[in-house]
């Protein structure tokens, strides 16, 4: 199968979710994660009309922004890996979303490095919410507290949460974890009304359905449009 029939594959299982959750179908963003993909099976997409994509390895994310701004072609670029201090001044300079801040330090230093000509970095908090050692990502208790202090930043724009569930073969189990990422999600639109809090990253190939169902406004799809990394 083609990228371009891959990615029309995906558009209809989100048009089919949304259909089952009783959502529109604009309220879910299909974000493609081409890390390790090489730009012309990114070209193939683009052809197709993705224009978002997640990356995942700072150095690699930034010579893939270099080549298109190059190429003269507009695309949203979402930094979804785990972030180093010592990264952060690339990742401000090119990137326009960072779905992984875990804490305030990371945050301050984004805020501090992003170029004031640009518009603020779109910052999601990630949420361990399986609470899994080997995660990153803040505990939901921590939540608020990071939230407030991160939304004082003045070249960031929080707009929400990010979480990559545990898979599990439970459905019932599922849902209870991917309805609390929705009920953290809400508290954070309630207590910080001020801010644009609209983006629930959240789901993947396998868990899609029930990110939906859940609220989620933003699925992370790699290996179903590009095929397995290597
Ligand atoms: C790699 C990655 C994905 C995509 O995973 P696939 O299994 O290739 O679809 C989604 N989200 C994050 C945070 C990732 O690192």
């Amino acid at each position: 199968m083609s990228i371009q029939q891959n990615l029309a594959g995906i558009q209809r299982q989100i048009a089919d979710c949304c259909q089952q959750a009783d959502r529109t179908l604009s309220s879910v963003k299909l974000l493609a994660v081409s890390k390790t993909k090489p730009i012309c099976a990114m070209q193939e997409a683009i052809q197709a009309g993705q224009t978002a994509f997640g990356e995942n390895y700072v150095q690699e994310g930034v010579e893939k922004i270099q080549y298109f701004q190059q190429h003269d072609i507009k695309l949203e670029w979402h930094f979804i890996g785990p972030l180093q201090s010592n990264k952060s001044r690339l990742v401000a300079e090119y990137f326009d979303w960072v779905e992984t801040i875990d804490r305030l330090k990371i945050a301050e230093r984004l805020s501090q490095q992003r170029p004031t000509a640009f518009p603020p970095l779109r910052v999601l908090i990630q949420i361990n919410i399986s609470d899994e050692p080997s995660k990153s990502g803040i505990l939901p208790a921590d939540l608020l507290p990071l939230a407030k202090q991160i939304s004082t930043l003045p070249n960031l724009q929080l707009r929400g949460l990010m979480a990559i569930p545990q898979e599990s073969d439970d459905p019932i189990q599922q849902q209870l974890v991917f309805s609390h990422m929705q009920q953290l999600f809400q508290q954070l639109q309630q207590t910080l009304p001020q801010q644009p809090i609209d983006t629930l990253s959240l789901g993947m190939s396998g868990d899609m359905a029930t990110a939906i169902k859940c609220g989620s406004t933003q699925v992370r799809i790699g290996t179903a449009i590009f095929g397995s990394r290597g």
